[in-house]
């Protein structure tokens, strides 16, 4: 029987060189196909052009390249494109391509699916599946900055990690991709272009802190009250606000990189003024900013958008205690591509 063959992508350049070496060829070819892979994209061995033929016969039959595949791209009349991407083993994931005047930001996936359960986001509804390896990671955000090289005539310039998925269940697959897109070797993008969204893991906040990462971190908080953060995001029960804050502490001491908070105001949920209060107390254990998001709708009506008053109490009340917040309006919701719109539709 046919051993199965090796995602050739899951091996280091050295492992990469130390295989020619073996098989009777110069190190140096190593670096040849690891420029393929991983700098020019290729998704087939016989791209490979500068590889003489009996050579990528050989890798052929000993690799596989599991490339992602674009099923579906979508375009919002907004400009925002959506991918829906297919993997090696037919499951899907989506990324979002959203342009401004200025830049291109990459929204991109973690896992196919998501294992936390909030109550207002399309993507929990899914369960998780499985983790994203890096090379698909990495793979979505090169399908992005090809797509805003040929629509905006520019390359990719922000990326978030705000598709689907908790990038903190995945941690070590998402610090790896990350060590791709910003090597010299990859993209060579700075990490400070590049944000990591989670719903608060504190152990994994702490251990990015260790790991002295150089990426932007953003919480999705929602609510500074541990009543009403369990019940639209539940697993708040297992890692409560006072360990999160004592994480995100820790974070900042280490890393003193401000921390931005993700926050959606419901109506009858967290839009009182005691809710803002709550939130003003929260800020002030560690520099942050808040950026007030607009509920994109998922389903039947249980969560509902607060109107604008309550959104201008927040960003008063925010103001006035010397606390930065932006709101920000959603973007190709006609293609469902807004946060927390991900379900695979299509
Ligand atoms: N798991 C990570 C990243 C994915 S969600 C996280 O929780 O941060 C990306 C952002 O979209 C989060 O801030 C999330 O709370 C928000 N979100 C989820 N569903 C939403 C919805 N229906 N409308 C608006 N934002 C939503």
């Amino acid at each position: 029987m046919q051993a199965e063959k090796k995602d050739i992508r899951a091996l280091t350049k050295e492992q990469l060189r130390d295989f020619f070496v073996k098989s009777g060829d110069k190190a140096f070819r190593g670096n040849q196909v690891y420029e393929w892979l991983w700098q020019k994209g290729a998704h087939s061995f016989e791209a490979m052009t500068n590889i003489s033929k009996s050579t990528r016969q050989m890798l052929e039959d000993n690799f596989v390249i599991n490339h992602i595949k674009v099923d579906v791209m979508q375009r919002s009349s907004d400009g925002t494109i959506k991918n829906a991407v297919r993997l090696h083993d037919d499951l899907i994931v989506e990324s979002v391509l959203i342009p401004t005047d200025t830049r291109t930001t990459a929204c991109v996936s973690s896992q196919v699916g998501c294992s936390l359960d909030c109550k207002f986001c399309a993507t929990a509804r899914l369960k998780r599946m499985r983790n994203l390896n890096p090379d698909e990671i990495y793979d979505q955000v090169v399908a992005i900055d090809n797509e805003s090289r040929l629509y905006f005539n520019r390359p990719l310039s922000n990326i978030v990690f705000m598709g689907m998925g908790e990038p903190l269940m995945n941690y070590n697959n998402v610090l790896k991709a990350i060590d791709k897109i910003t090597s010299e070797e990859g993209l060579g993008m700075s990490p400070r272009r590049i944000t990591v969204s989670t719903s608060g893991v504190p152990k994994m906040i702490r251990k990015m802190a260790d790991d002295e990462v150089r990426f932007k971190l953003a919480v999705s908080l929602h609510s500074a009250i541990d009543e009403t953060r369990t019940s639209i995001m539940p697993f708040n029960s297992t890692f409560p606000l006072a360990d999160l804050r004592e994480a995100l502490e820790y974070w900042y001491s280490k890393t003193k990189s401000r921390i931005t908070y993700e926050y959606v105001v419901w109506k009858g949920i967290n839009d009182q003024r005691k809710d803002v209060e709550a939130l003003i107390r929260f800020c002030k254990f560690a520099p942050s900013k808040v950026n007030i998001i607009e509920y994109n709708p998922i389903d039947d009506g249980e969560f509902q958008q607060a109107p604008s008053d309550a959104i201008d109490m927040y960003q008063a009340l925010l103001q006035q205690n010397g606390i930065t917040v932006t709101v920000r309006r959603s973007r190709g919701k006609d293609i469902d591509a807004a946060c927390g719109q991900l379900a695979n539709k299509s």
